[in-house]
């Protein structure tokens, strides 16, 4: 199984290597539905994965992305593909209140408001998946800064500057590993519960204000958080301790593999006015992975 994994991983490399950034996702700058013309998106976590589709994707439909970040090669490198007339990049450890409340600042000093607040800055956190006798509250405490406070400074300050315009749409990155327990590590698995929680909880308080407030809950993608965790065996190690296989709890789908590009348009939804009454959700993007469970009982006795 590991093979089959590795297989995987080295053809990803390759296509990558070949095409691109904008060859591998398919994207083009100059073409779209420009769903969200006119509209001005801050995205953390935004120089890899899911925020890096995600800027593209906005950019692709007209808006204007400020992109956020800590890795400040790639962020500065995506900001130049996407064009400097629609993506900048600044640094933004989401763990620093300040700093998201400059990245916030930053877009409405340069763009004159803020339409888009996604908040989906993550790790995953240790790998080593110990007893619950042996958890690391350190590990613990560091997995929420990001996962769960980070987003909830980012609701903070985007709620912020868009109440007082009345209008705007906060969405935040959660998990399945938030929907379903014993996915992945425990920090990791209650940050995300707490995410969808956040949203929950706010959701009312900013419906009076104008300002929408969603979730967005995906299955396993092969992005480098994933990349490493599959390298570790974590996940293969916690399918077979639940009797499973890591293919149990994998992307495929009737021939159907998620991308990047699918969160990529479920928060195009979330942003756009399409979604204008969509508020208090968790958009779980799972190919129906959380919905059900096989019965496995046995057969009784004649
Ligand atoms: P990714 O490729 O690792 O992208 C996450 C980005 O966030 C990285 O550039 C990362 O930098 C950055 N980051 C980490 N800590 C930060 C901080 N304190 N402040 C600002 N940025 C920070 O991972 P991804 O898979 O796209 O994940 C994006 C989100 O989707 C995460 O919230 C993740 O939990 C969630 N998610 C992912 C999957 C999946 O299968 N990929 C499934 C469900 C949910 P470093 O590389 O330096 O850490």
């Amino acid at each position: 199984m590991f093979r089959a994994m590795q297989v995987v991983l080295r053809g990803e490399g390759r296509r990558a290597a070949a095409g691109g950034f904008a060859g591998h996702c398919g994207y083009s700058t100059a073409s779209g539905s420009q769903r969200l013309a006119g509209k001005v998106a801050v995205i953390t976590g935004a120089a890899s994965g899911i925020g890096k589709a995600t800027a593209a994707e906005f950019v692709r439909n007209g808006a204007k992305v400020v992109l956020a970040d800590v890795q400040d090669d790639l962020g500065r490198a995506l900001a130049a593909e996407l064009g400097a007339g629609s993506a900048s990049y600044t640094r933004c450890d989401v763990t620093d209140e300040a700093q998201v409340a400059a990245v916030v600042d930053l877009a409405v000093a340069r763009h004159g408001k803020l339409d888009i607040m996604l908040n989906n800055a993550g790790i995953v956190g240790s790998l080593a998946r110990p007893e619950l006798g042996a958890l690391d509250l350190a590990d613990f405490d560091a997995v929420m800064a990001i996962n769960t406070r980070g987003v909830m400074a980012g609701v903070k300050h985007a709620a912020r500057v868009m109440a007082p315009r009345r209008a705007g749409s906060i969405i935040c990155t959660a998990s399945i590993a938030g929907v379903l327990g014993q996915l992945t590590p425990h920090p990791y698995s209650v940050s995300k519960f707490a995410v969808v929680g956040l949203v929950r909880s706010v959701a009312g308080e900013l419906a009076r204000s104008g300002v929408r407030v969603n979730a967005i809950s995906p299955n396993y993608i092969l992005t480098p958080l994933v990349k490493r965790i599959l390298r570790s065996g974590t996940l293969t190690r916690a399918a077979r301790s639940t009797g499973g296989s890591w293919r149990g709890t994998s992307t495929r789908w009737k021939g159907v593999v998620l991308e990047v590009e699918d969160i990529a348009k479920a928060a195009l939804y979330l942003a756009s006015d399409d979604s204008k009454y969509v508020n208090g959700h968790n958009l779980v993007v799972d190919g129906g992975f959380t919905v059900g469970k096989a019965p496995n009982m046995p057969a009784p006795a004649q």
